[in-house]
């Protein structure tokens, strides 16, 4: 190793306790510790916000880190905050603080105090900030969660398209880092543009999550009952389902809960306090199930989720890989059971008609992929892969047995069979 390593291993201890880099951090790391601009594409739990928190602790100057979800922010200056002797290092900039607060942030990144500054994009609109952060030494800029600047990514956010405009006006040759658990060709394409960062050098690591598996039902009128066998032979192990609507929510956690299930809802309709009760009952287990709505999920770190079930197929194949991602953390098992009927296709068809041309068009696309995904009877995981730009070999590839397809392979009809005798 050389002395470069070294020091980032002991920076790795130091500050995060961790004995090794995973995956691909390390040559990230690296990379941006250089001051080149870098595209890092890793699945969730990957261990994307390493990728700049370490440089931003062992860089000169402050790293402006945007983020979409003011939670999540905090998060993160807390953990970073525990482990440094300086309360000030990391800092969240948003419009929840007041004159004295603001102040005080603004005299620690001045002092050189301060290595992560957290914002919210909407807060770096604001002109009194972007003029302050032209003043001070700015190491360089993550984009956590970058697809969120895409249209044709799951989580599309207005905010994030002026990014590159309020960059440039914070420093001409900030280095940007965007990172994302999306690997779509057309987001990757859209997020380097987007950035203004055509000649970053980018990361990727494998989608493959092979200790999932990977299941497709057909949707009949029978499916609640068929959830609940489902969930009874699974009995105190910890699960999702998912839900188009929040009346199915309610109606299905009821019928779960008639049968003797623990399970509770989770959708936006209800209100804060129910919301977090019941996001606490399961991560301390006092719930098995929670019957949600997608707003159940981003941020929700249980690492034991033995199933999550789609009992409205979602309307995207990134969405799924996103809602299923959320099983088997830990590397134990992970059941992803989706319903489908082409009727709750149409369902979701209908719901874009009211939206703009283009983001029909775009809709329209990916529920085709859906279509394809749920209908196919090549192994999911391919296909999952396939979507993301990996070739996976069923044969070699680690979890190539783990999906209905491939374990109940679909009688092939013979060419032979197929002849009418006239
Ligand atoms: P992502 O943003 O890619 O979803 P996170 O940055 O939230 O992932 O990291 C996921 C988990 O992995 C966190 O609990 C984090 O502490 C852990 N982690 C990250 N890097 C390492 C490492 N080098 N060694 C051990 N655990 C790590
Ligand atoms: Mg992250």
């Amino acid at each position: 190793m050389s002395i470069a390593e070294i020091d980032l291993h002991s920076a790795l201890k130091k500050y995060f306790g961790f004995s090794g880099f995973k995956g691909l951090q390390e040559e990230v790391i690296k990379n941006v510790v250089a001051g080149n601009n870098t595209f890092v594409i890793m699945p969730t739990g990957g261990g994307k916000s390493l990728c700049y928190q370490l440089p931003a602790l062992i860089k000169e100057g402050t790293a402006i880190v945007v983020s979409p979800l003011i939670a999540l922010m905090k998060n993160q200056v807390d953990a970073i905050r525990a482990v440094s002797e300086n309360e000030g290092v990391a800092h969240v900039l948003n419009s929840s603080l007041n004159k004295t607060e603001v102040k005080r942030v603004k005299d620690d990144i001045t002092n050189g105090i301060t290595k992560l500054l957290y914002v919210a994009p909407e807060s770096l609109t604001k002109e009194e900030y972007v003029d302050f952060l032209r003043t001070v030494k700015i190491s360089f800029m993550a984009v956590d969660e970058a697809h969120c600047i895409s249209e044709w990514g799951h989580d599309f956010r207005p905010e994030y398209r002026n990014l590159k405009t309020i960059i440039k006006r914070i420093g001409d040759n900030i280095p940007i880092v965007g990172l994302t658990a999306t690997a779509t060709e057309k987001v990757q394409e859209d997020i380097l543009k987007s950035l203004g960062m055509p000649n970053a050098v980018t990361f990727k690591a494998s989608f493959n999550r092979p200790n999932l598996y990977y299941e497709v039902r057909p949707k009949t009128k029978n499916v609640d009952s068929d959830i609940i066998r489902f969930v009874k032979q699974n009995e105190g192990k910890s699960g999702i389902i998912y839900c188009l609507s929040r009346k199915r929510v309610e109606e299905l956690s009821q019928v779960l809960q008639v049968n003797g299930i623990k399970a509770v809802p989770y959708h936006a309709g209800l209100d804060a306090k129910t919301r977090v009760k019941h996001q606490d009952m399961f991560l301390m287990e006092d719930t098995d199930v929670v019957v949600a709505t997608i707003a159940f999920g981003m941020g929700i770190d249980k690492p034991d989720v033995r199933f999550v079930i789609h009992h409205d197929i979602p309307k995207s194949i990134e969405s799924y890989y996103q809602e299923t991602g959320r099983a088997g953390r830990d590397g134990g098992e992970g059941h992803c059971l989706a319903y489908y009927a082409y009727k709750d296709i149409e369902k979701l068809e209908k719901f874009m008609a009211g939206k703009p041309v283009a983001e029909q068009e775009i809709g329209h696309a990916l529920l085709q992929e859906v279509v394809a995904f749920s209908e196919t009877s090549v192994s999911r995981r391919k296909f999952i892969l396939h979507y993301f730009g990996e070739e996976f070999d069923n044969a070699t590839g680690e979890g190539g047995d783990m999906d209905d397809n491939v374990r109940h392979p679909k009688k092939q009809v013979e060419a032979q069979d197929d002849v009418q005798t006239l």
